[in-house]
């Protein structure tokens, strides 16, 4: 008898990195010393991860380059590996600019995106010649005075267009607005390098990706026909990532009811990000590269190539795919009708996908210090140590094969993408959850360090 044939869970996909750390007894240790919650961090696994994409781009023939989304993550120990690896950063506020400098990665390395940049912002990038991907016609015209009165380097430009499929969406200039735009940029003449197009799309299709970028292609295309660079299209992020297998994903679905949450709480499946994708991180890159966008005889890749554009993306999530962990100690236990509550030591702010009318669903593991407690099925849904009613860290009743006990360790796999800090604050005068880089060097022993980021 399976645990989930008992009760809908959601077991991670096996990570050999993760499981070698959480069977060295660092975590036990970690735990005593800071004396709350924190987050561990795997930076092999993101150098892997940035490996994988760069592969699929080199094997489809493409030229590309790799942006790592640093809203996703605020440690340094990513932009760290971004300025080793010869990736960029995607930042979009001045404080991840001097952030993504501040720790090595070049100026021209950087893409800037995010809605309507600060006058101060797109100083800098000007500056260090960023890319910066524009969102408004009156946003270029900025860009345009600012490189003017900066008198060193032209302005380097993307020109964001909004999703035919998202026509509500708030990001991105309509087809009016872009050929305005390159008229625009054609005018400005020296102060403008106009390098292409991007766009960013929310949810994961690839297809509705894949017609995108065909057309930016073809964007590309007139762009030059007017004298601009336009060499080059960025596709955004939003590569999917599996956290478990398919099977796992479809039984939960299929099984799970507002029984199996604290307080009766319900989820629909729309509520969830998807868990588990057919094709995920490096491999979904793979199979966008190798779709044939709509009307089109050639696969995404051939009209890369064929047009002599290069791809950019800018992945988030998939570049921190089993990148951390994030560890709390169990600090009580209430019995409630026919399940546990247990309280821990750190916040719901810890794990963002709770503020979004959803859950984090990856079942934690228990880890006990002082050896197990009496085997057989435990339910137990976990509160955190706030005083608001709404501050779970899971609804689920989650299965235990052991009873859970106070002083007993709880780690959510995979938190790096989004799920750590994001949304923390030193609500109650909590302090914020220290994060620890696990650099795996061929010691028998992990070795630790605390990230840059606060230092
Ligand atoms: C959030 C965001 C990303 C990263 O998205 P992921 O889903 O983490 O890959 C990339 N580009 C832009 C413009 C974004 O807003």
């Amino acid at each position: 008898m399976t645990l989930q044939s008992v009760l809908p869970g959601l077991p991670v996909l096996p990570d050999p990195a993760t499981e070698t750390v959480l069977a060295s007894g660092l975590l036990e240790e970690l735990s005593y010393a800071f004396g709350g919650p924190f987050h561990v961090l795997l930076p092999d696994a993101f150098d892997t991860n940035l490996a994988a994409l760069r592969a699929v781009l080199t094997e489809a023939g493409v030229d590309g380059q790799v942006y790592f989304a640093k809203k996703a993550n605020k440690a340094a120990v990513w932009v760290e590996r971004c300025a080793e690896g010869g990736a960029g950063v995607d930042v979009a506020s001045t404080g991840e600019l001097r952030e993504a400098l501040g720790h090595g990665v070049r100026g021209e390395d950087l893409v800037v995106t995010g809605p309507v940049k600060s006058t101060e912002l797109l100083r800098l990038a000007v500056r260090h010649g960023a890319l910066i991907a524009v969102d408004a016609l009156d946003e270029l015209d900025t860009v345009v005075m600012t490189a003017l009165n900066g008198r060193s380097r032209p302005a380097r430009v993307l020109l964001r267009a909004l999703p035919t499929g998202q026509p509500h969406s708030r990001f991105g200039l309509t087809g009016d607005e872009l050929g305005l735009a390159l008229q625009r940029s054609a005018r400005a003449g020296k102060a403008l390098r106009m390098e292409g197009f991007s766009f960013h799309l929310s949810g994961y299709d690839l297809t509705a990706r894949a017609e995108l970028a065909a057309r930016l292609v073809r964007l590309c295309r007139q762009a030059r026909a007017l004298g601009l660079t336009a060499d080059r299209i960025s596709i955004g992020g939003g590569l999917p990532i599996s956290y478990t297998d398919a099977e796992s994903w479809r039984a939960f679905l299929a099984a799970q009811h507002s029984g199996h949450y604290h307080a009766g709480k319900s989820f629909t499946e729309a509520d969830f990000y998807p868990y588990h994708s057919p094709v995920s991180g490096a491999g979904a890159l793979r199979a966008l590269l190798a779709a044939r966008p709509d009307g089109q005889q050639q696969t995404l890749a051939e009209l890369l190539r064929d047009s002599d554009t290069a791809l950019l993306l800018e992945p988030g999530r998939a570049l921190l795919d089993r990148a951390g962990a994030t560890v709390f100690a169990i600090q009580g236990v209430k019995e409630r009708d026919g399940y546990l509550l247990l309280t821990v030591d750190g916040t719901s702010l810890s794990l963002s996908e709770q503020w979004f009318a959803s859950e984090y669903l990856p079942d934690p593991w228990l880890l006990s210090p002082d050896g197990g407690a009496a085997p057989g099925l435990h339910r137990a849904a976990v509160g955190a140590a706030t005083c608001l009613e709404s501050d779970l860290v899971s609804w689920r009743k989650i299965g235990f094969l052991q009873r859970p006990r106070a002083g007993d360790l709880l780690v959510y796999p995979n938190t790096a993408g989004y799920q750590m800090d994001s949304n923390e604050s030193s609500f109650h005068d909590l302090p914020l959850p220290p994060k620890v880089v696990v650099d795996r060097t061929e010691r028998p022993r992990p070795r630790w360090r605390l990230d840059r980021h606060f230092l």
